[in-house]
């Protein structure tokens, strides 16, 4: 056992009983980024023009995808395992900006009505939740989101960006929340009514999400963290 308590904390056992850690060398630079984007938001005062928040946004996606990148031989998520993809995803409003200009970039077409029908469907979904009247405001927290997103989970629904061959079709584009969803434990808790599945977590992670937040405040005056569908839907 290494003695060095930030080994032991990026040191996970998967669920083929391997044991890996998480390169702390990758881990101190992927934190580092990520504060030269916090300290950015310090420096502009608050106020980051939009263009350059939803870059920012970009670049906090690559900082997590890389931390994703050298654990996924170690994962149980894989291309067409997409039970998760009936989560309600929880979504920031720079993220919102890349959806938007995402389904704008689409035009027209059969992909482009089938995506806006989806999403239609999930907001009515959404607001026929029992105790989400008003499911933009008390959807401000990670608990909050997450109590949403157990409770949409159990419908069954797919995300409308999930394609008949369970790809993601907007996989370049798909929230922070999409990117970390690393699964140590077996496919099969991810399904409705299974599980909890037992996720690979970090520093990166937490800090990530605290950024996408703070940038949207930054950028948009906008703290949000709601379901995806709505920032397609409503405005
Ligand atoms: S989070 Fe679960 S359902 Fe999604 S890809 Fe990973 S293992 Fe599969
Ligand atoms: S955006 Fe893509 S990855 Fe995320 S839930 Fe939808 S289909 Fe799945």
């Amino acid at each position: 056992m290494n003695d060095d308590p930030l080994v032991r904390d990026l040191t996970f056992t998967n669920v083929r009983r391997e044991t890996f850690t998480l390169s702390p060398v990758l881990y101190r630079e992927s934190l580092e980024a990520l504060d030269r984007i916090e300290q950015r938001i310090v420096e502009a005062s608050g106020r980051i023009a939009p263009e350059e928040t939803v870059s920012l946004v970009r670049e906090i996606y690559r900082i997590v995808d890389g931390v994703g990148k050298s654990v996924t031989a170690h994962m149980s998520c894989s291309a067409g395992c997409a039970a998760c993809c009936r989560m309600m995803v929880g979504v920031t409003r720079g993220e919102g900006e890349i959806l938007r200009a995402r389904v704008k970039e689409e035009g027209a077409g059969e992909r482009l009505d089938r995506w806006t029908s989806g999403l239609r469907a999930r907001t009515d979904s959404l607001l026929s939740l029992e105790g989400s009247a008003d499911p933009d405001r008390p959807l401000t927290t990670l608990s909050d989101m997450l109590a949403t997103c157990e409770a949409h989970e159990t419908k069954g629904e797919f995300c409308p960006f999930l394609g008949s061959d369970r790809l993601c079709e907007i996989y370049e584009d798909r929230p922070l929340m999409c990117r970390i969803c690393w699964t140590l434990t077996d496919p099969r808790d991810c399904d409705p009514g299974e599980g909890p599945p037992v996720k690979f977590r970090n520093g990166v992670f937490f800090k990530a999400f605290d950024l996408v937040i703070a940038l949207g405040k930054a950028g948009f005056s906008d703290d949000r963290h709601r379901p995806l569908p709505l920032w397609l839907t409503l405005e």
